[in-house]
């Protein structure tokens, strides 16, 4: 795992892990593996100077975008998960993994 290494910042202070992330890019992903337009980050923040850095996590090459996006979307709520199902810019493995969360959690096919 990145989320435990140790990270310096410029200031020579250490890097704390302050969670993971997803940045909307507007169809500019990093991945470009990946026809999602959100990219996870890892963000960094320096307790000295309060610099704050993104790293791109390193995504087991195995995981699919369906399994990307119920880990993704494992805190989201209800709503919000139906909301995603509706919106027909998402890919369909995400529409997938979306489900899966959404079946779940209510115990039976969304
Ligand atoms: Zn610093």
């Amino acid at each position: 795992m990145t989320a435990d290494r140790e990270r310096r910042c410029t200031c020579g202070g250490v890097m704390k892990f302050s969670g993971r992330q997803a940045l909307h890019m507007n169809g500019s992903p990093f991945f470009l593996e990946s026809s999602t337009e959100f990219t996870q980050v890892d963000v960094y923040v320096c307790p000295d100077c309060r610099k704050v850095e993104f790293y791109l996590p390193e995504l087991p090459a195995e995981e699919s975008l369906e399994e990307n996006a119920m880990r993704l979307y494992a805190t989201a709520s209800e709503k919000e998960l139906r909301a995603i199902l509706a919106d027909p810019d998402y890919p369909p493995d995400v529409h997938r993994g979306v489900r899966r969360l959404l079946e779940q959690r209510t115990g039976h096919k969304a």
